[in-house]
């Protein structure tokens, strides 16, 4: 076998160890303890081939008959054993490859003493093996004494590889698992003992009970909770330093002097809800201290989000200072860009957009415009907060739809410079209670748990795709009547090309329909911005009447008069989506319609999708039972990050460990901060951090 390579020296070579470790969030050689299995296979018992039954996992020696390679019905390697005990006639079992190499056909040769593990089951010939784990033997090869571990591993890396190095890092420096929190800590906790715990986790005993087989695969053992504490307490201690250092920044004093925004309020047609009223309170309050604001806008989806981001984006232009209003989409930055440029019109604040897609000169106009400090006001998608955009004055960054951005950007976003910035994150998408106390415990949250009046709630049907017909029927009629329609295609995840082509599809289609009556018109995330911009002013001024959308619209998208929304397909759309895209009708004073077609066969979780958007109106319940359907991994977007940010504990399952270990944080930085500091270097070093924000 080939020698594994330790975790920490680095070679340049692709596929070296230290990658493929690198790959499994193995960064350090110290990190490779943590490198805990997935379960456990029973090599501490010989079963006699005789005694084998189908269904059973077990491990048997035995004797190379014959092998051969057979073509039917497919080309596979087939290799008969039999049993070394005797037995009359002599028990026998077949091992069967499909994939193999020659090496192993060689290693199986006739007459060769080998050991095999696997699960066996009935075959034409009589009990067999598919693809078994095997190995040499010769007559007194010992067994192991511990049960095996099998670790999550990656392409290339075979599990004896692994094996061997994390056996290596256990053996080979003691420290890697000694105990780094003081001993009456955890002794209070009633914590097993970091090492036994560790040791336990990589090779338990054999023939444990049936109650403790259940707590390992259950991740319920002691030994579990203890690295789920160990896990959950690194986490909280590390957002504990985070709002420290935050607490020990300088971020400029907003001040304001109340013109700007009386301006403005003077100007929108509304008064603002109390509930506005108070979250701007809290804002304002916060913009005026010397510490950074790290503080989270939580409300629903139409609850008045823009007007309060704005309002606190003046009271920053009035103090001398930069705002960078940041969204997920083009189409919903340029939204806000005509909004704000419209609101502040004549007030004086020059509004500078930004975003990826704009020509190489206007750009570089409009950073050079930033860069100098004259422009107060930029607004745009990230592409603010890439190289080459500087805000020199910059006082108040504003994330619009936070949860939209993934996880790397939201990193590169706090690196870049926003350290002494005051930062205000909105979000439609609420955090249940168990996430905030983990991945957003260093934010302040304020919500808006008001609707502005006015609003008539949004009637929801949910229509067979056979009666499709009728729809475009009904919706014709609707435009006749001087209503406006979105009709949203399709979701391809797998291809943007397709379901840009239905789209396409679905415009020619709506076109011949309305011939004559109404005008459709298309927009998709494939157009340029002009043309994306034009569509949605001509929409907005009612000179289309019917809006053929892939989901580019999802976001923030407002256009009060329109209320009736098509979703086709609506089995392959997400929860928080839907509910994303309903939002966008009922924002004007007219009856609102969301007409859900869908396409059987329904799979279970699409079937509960849809009764959840059908009996729900409130955002918040809404992504409550969506956590509960996909589960946290999926909410928190750590997935598009590949790399799962809590290991071990679950946010859902362990709540309970997620309080102690905020109580344990507490308690550890009070009264043995070096010890805490350990234990974060013990988790944390060389990972990113543990903080969404
Ligand atoms: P969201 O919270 O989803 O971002 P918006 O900020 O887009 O919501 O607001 C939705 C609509 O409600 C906009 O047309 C906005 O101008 C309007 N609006 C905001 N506040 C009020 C209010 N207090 N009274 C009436 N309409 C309001
Ligand atoms: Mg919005």
């Amino acid at each position: 076998m080939r020698k594994a390579r330790p975790a920490g020296e680095r070679k340049k070579s692709a596929g070296s160890v230290s990658e493929k470790l690198a790959r499994l969030g193995v960064l350090r050689e110290a990190d490779l303890v943590l490198h805990l299995p997935l379960r456990y296979e029973d090599r501490t018992r010989l079963a006699p081939l005789g005694s084998l039954r189908a269904g059973d996992t077990a491990q048997a020696d035995g004797t190379v008959v014959r092998t051969d390679i057979q073509y039917r019905p497919r080309r596979q390697l087939v290799c008969l054993l039999e049993a070394d005990e005797a037995s009359r006639p002599r028990a026998q079992l077949v091992l069967r490859f499909f994939s193999f190499y020659p090496s192993q056909q060689k290693a199986l040769a006739e007459g060769h003493r080998v050991r095999v593990f696997g699960e066996v089951r009935e075959g034409h010939f009589g009990l067999e093996i598919v693809h078994p784990q095997f190995k040499i033997v010769t007559n007194d090869e010992p067994l192991p004494d511990r049960l095996t571990p099998v670790y999550p591993t990656t392409a290339g890396l075979s599990q004896d590889a692994l094996r061997k190095v994390i056996a290596r890092a256990l053996a080979e420096d003691p420290s890697r698992t000694a105990e780094v929190l003081p001993e009456d800590f955890t002794a209070r906790r009633k914590l097993w003992k970091y090492g036994d715990a560790i040791h336990f986790l990589h090779t338990p005993p054999p023939r444990l009970s049936d109650l403790t087989q259940k707590a390992l695969d259950t991740r319920s053992h002691p030994a579990w909770t203890r690295l789920k504490f160990d896990e959950l307490l690194a986490q909280q201690l590390s957002l504990k330093l985070h709002r420290r250092a935050r607490a020990a920044r300088r971020a400029p004093v907003l001040t304001g002097t109340g013109k700007l925004t009386a301006a403005l309020l003077g100007r929108v047609p509304f008064k603002l809800t109390r509930a506005q009223e108070r979250v701007l309170r809290e804002i304002a309050y916060d913009l005026k201290r010397a510490t950074p604001m790290q503080r989270l806008l939580q409300g629903d989806v139409g609850s008045g989000k823009t007007i309060v981001a704005a309002l606190a984006a003046l009271q920053t232009v009035e103090s001398g200072r930069q705002v960078a209003f940041m969204a997920p989409t083009e189409i919903l930055a340029e939204q806000h860009y005509r909004k704000l440029a419209a609101w502040l019109d004549g007030l004086g604040v020059e509004v500078v957009w930004l975003s990826g897609s704009m020509p190489a000169k206007a750009r570089r106009n409009a950073t050079e415009r930033l860069a100098s400090g004259d422009a107060p006001f930029a607004v745009g998608t990230h592409a603010l907060f890439q190289e080459g955009v500087l805000l020199p004055r910059l006082g108040l960054a504003i994330v619009d739809e936070q949860h939209r951005f993934g996880v790397a950007q939201r990193l590169a976003l706090r690196g870049k410079g926003m350290a002494e910035a005051h930062q205000l994150m909105m979000s439609a998408t609420p955090i249940p209670r168990t996430l905030a106390m983990t991945f957003y415990a260093d934010l302040d949250v304020s919500v808006l748990d008001e609707m502005p009046p006015g609003r008539t709630p949004v009637t929801t049907r949910i229509v067979n795709e056979r009666r499709r017909g009728e729809i475009v029927e009904w919706v014709g009629k609707c435009g006749g009547e001087g209503r406006q329609a979105y009709w949203v295609c399709p979701l391809i995840e797998e291809s943007e090309k397709l379901e840009l082509q239905t789209a396409v599809a679905l415009h020619a289609e709506l076109t011949a329909a309305y011939a004559g009556k109404l005008q459709v018109g298309l927009i998709h995330g494939r157009m340029k911005s002009d043309d994306k911009a034009a569509t949605m002013d001509a929409f907005a001024r009612g000179a289309i009447h019917v809006l053929v959308a892939t989901t580019v619209i999802e976001v923030g998208v407002d256009v009060p008069n329109a209320s009736i929304m098509v979703i086709e397909h609506v089995e392959r759309f997400g929860l928080a989506q839907l509910h994303q895209l309903r939002g966008r009708v009922g924002r004007g004073a007219a009856e609102s319609t969301c007409v859900l077609l869908f396409e059987e066969p329904l799979s279970e979780t699409a079937r509960q999708r849809l009764k959840v958007i059908y009996e729900n109106a409130d955002g918040f319940e809404i992504a409550r039972q969506d956590l509960l359907i996909r589960g946290p991994g999926e909410f928190l977007g750590a997935r598009q990050s590949g790399v799962p940010l809590l290991r071990f504990a679950d946010i859902e399952r362990d709540a309970a460990l997620i309080e102690a270990a905020r109580d344990a944080a507490d308690d550890l930085l009070r009264k043995d901060p070096a010890a805490a500091q350990a234990h974060l270097d013990r988790w944390l070093g060389g990972r990113e951090e543990y903080i969404k924000a």
